[in-house]
């Protein structure tokens, strides 16, 4: 195998290698404390004050306002997907939920077991419009004009990033009086698991947003929670009290036991993406990392992305060999050019390439500097 190794997973995927060594020169001991983070009470002051100052970078980098809690929970996006109906139906029979990808399926489905649940629109029933007569596939947002929401609902659910479709929204919904927008009292909850931090994002848009952290964060076993204060205190009462959203801020996030290794190594993310200059700086680098793979994948006779151009995610990049015949072949030379973890979920098939904070550019000229090559000895 070559030298430098890529690896394009989509998750668990790429930690900074900075962030990896400074993790194996302090594991053992943690600032001459004698002990490694995973061996310390969480409510010793040293990790007490790993945990505040991963909190407080989390929210400059975020730029989160002060009216937003900040949740680290346990569970993953999957177990949010129960968690958000449990504490923000506050009451209320019903929520929207719009479908875009896999993973906005998957959030409408479990929610069904807890709410009432109108979807506004469901990709996949569409006709898309980019794709002459074609449904049954998710490969765009469809139009905000098309969504059939529910002027009472207790929020509107969306995955504004779809990990394993490609689908990302460019921009929040608009949220107002008009025919079009979410109306204005209805709270906007995000899965945002595979963009988060990845390009800036108004907060104040939101009223909930979460994310797991083993895309573009840390390890798995971290689930990040941002939700707005006068969302939380009204959960059903048989919601567990570990993943009631008030029980959690009220505890600071230690009514059990945290997740502490992988609070600790994401706040040692939050620290590199602040010295990389912040989620704008972080942001250019994504357009241009995506704008290169895009670029020669569009211009290529061998490949192709079925995703509309403006629903592209900068982040995951779904491709396909024209030919599925060299499926095997491609994996088998990017695993020996030392390009790991390109092949595609295994509901959709194809490559996927993914490429978050911690992927560098070389890496992605380098998967393209592959993808030419056997295009030359394929094409
Ligand atoms: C990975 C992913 C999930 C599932 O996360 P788990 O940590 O396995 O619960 C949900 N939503 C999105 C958008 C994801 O990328």
């Amino acid at each position: 195998m070559s030298e430098t190794v890529y690896n394009f997973s989509a998750g668990p995927a790429v930690l900074p290698k900075e962030v990896l060594r400074q993790v194996a020169d302090e594991l053992p001991d943690w600032h001459g404390t004698g002990m490694s983070v995973m061996e310390m009470s969480h409510r010793g002051p040293e990790f007490m004050g790993i945990h505040a100052q991963a909190v407080a970078d989390l929210r400059e980098l975020m730029r989160i306002p002060e009216h937003y809690k900040v949740l680290f929970m346990q569970g993953g996006a999957i177990a949010e997907n129960a968690i958000v109906p449990m504490n923000l139906l506050r009451g209320g029979g019903h929520a929207d939920y719009l479908v875009t990808g896999q993973w906005s399926a998957r959030s409408a489905k479990e929610a069904a077991r807890y709410a009432r649940v109108n979807l506004v629109a469901d990709a996949a029933k569409l006709p898309a419009p980019h794709r002459d007569g074609e449904t049954g596939a998710y490969t765009f947002v469809p139009e905000q004009s098309q969504w059939r929401m529910s002027p009472d609902a207790a929020y509107l659910h969306l995955c504004t990033n779809e990990t394993i479709d490609g689908v990302e929204f460019q921009r929040p919904p608009s949220q107002g009086a008009g025919p079009a927008d979410v109306p204005a009292g209805v709270p906007i909850v995000v899965d945002v698991s595979s963009h988060v931090l990845s390009r800036e994002i108004d907060v104040s848009r939101y009223g909930c947003l979460y994310g797991g952290a083993q895309k573009n964060i840390g390890p798995a076993g971290l689930t990040i929670v941002i939700v707005r204060e006068d969302l939380i205190g009204r959960a059903h009462p048989l919601c567990p009290t570990a993943f009631d959203y008030k029980v959690v801020a009220d505890n600071d996030s230690m009514y059990n036991t945290p997740p502490t290794f992988a609070i600790w190594v994401a706040g040692l993310v939050f620290a590199w993406l602040k010295r990389q200059g912040g989620v704008a700086a972080m942001e250019a680098r994504n357009i241009e990392k995506a704008a290169l793979l895009y670029d020669y994948i569009d211009a290529s006779g061998l490949y192709e992305n079925r995703v509309r151009r403006q629903d592209r995610s900068r982040m995951n990049v779904p491709f396909f060999l024209k030919d599925r015949a060299l499926d095997a072949d491609f994996l088998k030379g990017a695993e020996s050019a030392g390009l790991l973890q390109l092949k595609g979920h295994r509901s959709v098939g194809g490559m996927r390439a993914s490429l978050y904070n911690a992927m560098p550019i070389e890496g992605v000229r380098a998967l393209v500097g592959y993808m030419k090559d056997f295009e030359r000895r394929h094409g």
